[in-house]
């Protein structure tokens, strides 16, 4: 899709997983053919940033010859899952992942947002992140595929799980889900039983204990090829795994030489800003780390009343008008403001005193 500073490029990697070579191949063709920025996606996909028109193809056949993007653009677009980023090798998570990878022929074409948790750990930990059909863990220990809006989901198994996701996404398109857009939009009546409930959600934090390696927080989910290549290169990574938490998990790493998940700026939304997009007329990351510490709960920084960067409200949103930011509260950017035309100064002593 094309963004203010080029063409956007997203990266599925399967299993949510870079092996050495493949980041360090993502590096290189962010370089090459983007302006070297890489997002971090709430969803664990990653977008190469700045792309140009002549770049596109090459930078496909450099995805493709890593592995990285499907040669069938029909499954590529299919492939939109978000593994829980703790599984290990044989475990259900990863069994069913393949499996559904092994089948992407037999799903069908779906809304473009429509999105697949596969959260088969010892208990759900994506229940917040996007997603629209979730296979989850019950608090017995089975399994179960839930669709999202709803409470309880079917009884599935590891072997059953991909043919019953499968059947339900037909059921999906047939009774219209296509017009509703995203699964928690759908009344139609489930076609499955719904008996089951998911086992209560594993807190991040544990859940982050069990993954291969430290987790490494990334500010505003943004880094340049250099910083990925780098990461690479720290002692015992084997491996990259994509989170939906702004962060990687160094797979065999021994340190973190990122941000820790508890640092304020994690949880601070602000797009690029000026100048890099060219409706924004305020700077914006600069004023958001500066900010990060002073403000409780969430925080969005926008440089103007689009709100690319986060479009649910947050505690504190400052979008950019005219040069200035206009403050408001449990808002969306955009919203009527409490404060107009404040100068990042103001913005400081505001809520360095609130
Ligand atoms: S919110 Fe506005 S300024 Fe920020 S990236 Fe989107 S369009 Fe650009």
């Amino acid at each position: 899709m094309m963004a203010g500073d080029g063409l956007l490029v997203r990266v599925r990697p399967p299993l949510g997983r870079l092996t050495i070579a493949q980041a360090a191949g993502l590096a290189e063709a962010a370089r090459r053919h983007g302006n070297g920025l890489i997002d971090l996606t709430n969803r664990a996909a990653l977008q190469i940033r700045g792309v140009t028109e002549p770049g596109h193809r090459p930078l496909l056949e450099q995805l493709i010859a890593l592995d990285l993007t499907d040669p069938d653009p029909a499954r590529e677009t299919r492939h939109n899952l978000v593994l829980t980023p703790d599984w290990s090798t044989g475990d259900d998570t990863e069994n069913i992942a393949r499996s559904l990878l092994a089948a992407l022929d037999r799903l069908p074409d779906l809304p473009a947002k429509i999105g697949i948790a596969i959260d088969a750990g010892p208990a759900p930990g994506l229940t917040h992140v996007p997603a629209d059909f979730r296979i989850e863990r019950s608090a017995t220990g089975t399994l179960l595929l839930r669709a999202e809006g709803h409470a309880l989901g079917a009884s599935t198994s590891a072997e059953t799980a991909v043919q019953d996701l499968i059947a339900l996404s037909r059921w999906f398109l047939a009774t219209g889900g296509a017009l509703s857009g995203r699964m928690a939009r759908h009344k139609a009546p489930l076609p499955l039983t719904s008996g089951v409930a998911p086992a209560s959600p594993r807190p991040l934090q544990q859940l982050l204990a069990q993954a291969p390696g430290p987790f490494h927080g990334i500010a505003f989910g943004q880094l340049d090829a250099d910083s990925l290549a780098a990461l690479t290169e720290q002692p015992g990574v084997t491996a990259l795994r994509l989170t939906p938490w702004r962060g990687l998990i160094l797979e065999g790493g021994l340190a973190n030489p990122g941000h820790a998940l508890s640092d304020p700026l994690l949880r601070v939304d602000a797009c690029p800003g000026a100048p890099a997009c060219p409706q924004a007329s305020v700077a914006t990351r600069d004023l958001a780390a500066r900010l990060a510490p002073l403000v409780e709960g969430a925080l969005h920084l926008s440089g103007c009343a689009k709100g690319c960067a986060r479009p649910k409200p947050a505690d504190i949103v400052l979008t950019g008008q005219d040069g200035r930011f206009d403050l408001a509260r449990k808002a969306c950017a955009g919203s009527p403001p409490e404060t107009a035309g404040l100068t990042p100064d103001q913005i400081l002593a505001l809520l360095g005193k609130s």
